[in-house]
């Protein structure tokens, strides 16, 4: 665990470090990774490394290319999933300008930027994400592995000696996870972190992802986050509990409150509700995202909150009724291809903006909603999620709460990314289009 640069220093010496990686990531989520020789370290630490932020997407203008990166000591690990002879070790990156300032378009910049704000009101965010991943033969052949399902255990869970490895990899990075299990579609999965403060997780989700992909791998077989591979099954999440501490306390309980929650977390609830449908670009990011979002799944699609309801957009877990330490709310809707950076801005950018502006909670959904007429929805004021990524886009580039958490670089550049997205699959004439029409017209 270093703290400085010196402890880094130490540590490469003493673990006789080949290479350092040095990650940072783009605006959509991708990690970009280069790597240096120890002898290029105290030098990386004192005036960062140069590097060309034209060819980064949503990073800068060829004009205006030059970028730094300055590896933050606190997030040096051994990689596990590399070979311990001759080990290399990973730290992640601040992205700063020529001059010296944090760039505009670096994730980790957005989300400290909120947790700075979250801070000068004495609130400390954490989260802890549940993210899924489907394990196929390869990425051209989602061929399943096993028909496991739900909690299924050995012999019908064949992901189990994988979830092992990843798990085993996980703690010799440092990562605590709390379960793991089979979930609910064939060759589905799911390992759940311990919850952390919110950018170290951020940082965690990004390695949690190598990890599982390059241990997959190492089994001959392929992981994928994507949201919704298989039609008819149940999509991979990343549902995000989260929580808001003030001075060692949880503030989000209290005792004397209706469903134990203090009146922050309901106007944090409230935040969230209110501007879902502007920033789900954000926690759903891709054009399948959608395709996972519909009734029947266990996915949410209604704007609605619940304690027990998994079809609401945000459940408050009573596994541990009136615990102070248990108590959180849990997001639904974000998918594991989001940006964890961006996506955890939004969330605290919301439910902050819910509690300083005093929103009222609505009440509870208890009913499944995908049980309601459309009557009913309307009459209690429940809408659904947007339906595509071009409708998401669309709220998210006309929306100012977003816009002013995002800051203008990213929400302009991660708009122009997205719209380019949804295009290119809007011109794409896809298998469906020709087995529906071709027939019949
Ligand atoms: N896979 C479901 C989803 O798409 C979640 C299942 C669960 O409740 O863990 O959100
Ligand atoms: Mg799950
Ligand atoms: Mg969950």
């Amino acid at each position: 665990n270093c703290k400085n640069a010196d402890d880094v220093l130490k540590a490469v010496k003493d673990y006789k470090i080949s290479f350092i990686h040095f990650w940072f990531i783009d605006i959509l989520g991708t990690l970009k990774s280069f790597q240096i020789t120890p002898n290029e370290l105290e030098a990386a630490f004192e005036e960062g490394m140069g590097f060309d932020g034209s060819s980064i997407l949503g990073f800068t203008r060829i004009e205006e290319s030059d970028m730094v990166a300055f590896p933050d000591p606190s997030t040096f690990q051994l990689a596990a999933w590399r070979p311990s002879d001759r080990p290399v070790a990973r730290m992640f990156c601040d992205i700063k300008n020529p001059d010296g300032t944090p760039f505009a378009g670096d994730p980790r910049h957005v989300l400290k930027t909120q947790l700075e704000k979250a801070a000068a009101k004495g609130y400390t965010m954490y989260v802890g994400p549940e993210l899924e991943f489907f394990i196929f033969a390869s990425p051209t052949d989602p061929t399943i592995m096993d028909v496991g399902g739900y909690f299924d255990a050995p012999p019908l869970d064949l992901g189990n000696d994988i979830r092992r490895d990843i798990i085993f990899n996980l703690d010799r990075m440092g990562i605590a996870v709390e379960y793991s299990h089979h979930e609910v579609a064939p060759s589905q999965h799911e390992i759940d972190l311990r919850y952390q403060e919110a950018l170290r997780m951020a940082d965690i989700a990004v390695t949690y992802k190598v990890i599982v992909k390059e241990t997959a791998r190492k089994h001959g077989v392929y992981a994928t986050f994507m949201p919704k591979p298989l039609f008819g099954e149940n999509g991979s999440g990343m549902h995000v509990h989260q929580s808001l501490f003030k001075n060692g306390r949880n503030a989000f309980f209290d005792a004397g409150e209706s469903h134990n929650l203090s009146k922050e977390c309901k106007s944090y609830i409230a935040g969230l509700l209110r501007h879902a449908p502007e920033f789900v670009a954000i926690t759903n990011p891709l054009v399948n995202s959608y395709k996972r979002l519909v009734p029947g799944y266990e996915a949410p699609v209604y704007i609605a909150w619940a304690n027990r309801n998994r079809s609401a957009l945000i459940r408050v877990p009573m596994y541990k009724p009136g615990k102070e330490a248990a108590t959180r709310i849990e997001l639904r809707c974000p998918d594991p291809t989001c940006n964890p950076y961006l996506a955890f801005a939004v969330m605290l950018g919301c439910g902050l903006k819910g509690i300083d502006e005093g929103y009222e909670l609505s009440t509870p959904v208890e009913d499944n909603i995908f049980k309601m007429t459309e009557d009913e929805m309307l009459k209690r004021g429940i809408s659904a999620v947007p339906g595509s990524l071009n409708e998401a886009v669309a709220n998210l580039e006309k929306s100012a709460v977003l816009k002013e958490i995002l800051g203008e670089h990213m929400h302009r550049e991660y708009v122009k990314a997205k719209k380019a997205e949804w295009d290119e699959f809007r011109m794409h004439v896809s298998a469906y289009e020709i087995e529906k029409y071709l027939p019949t017209t």
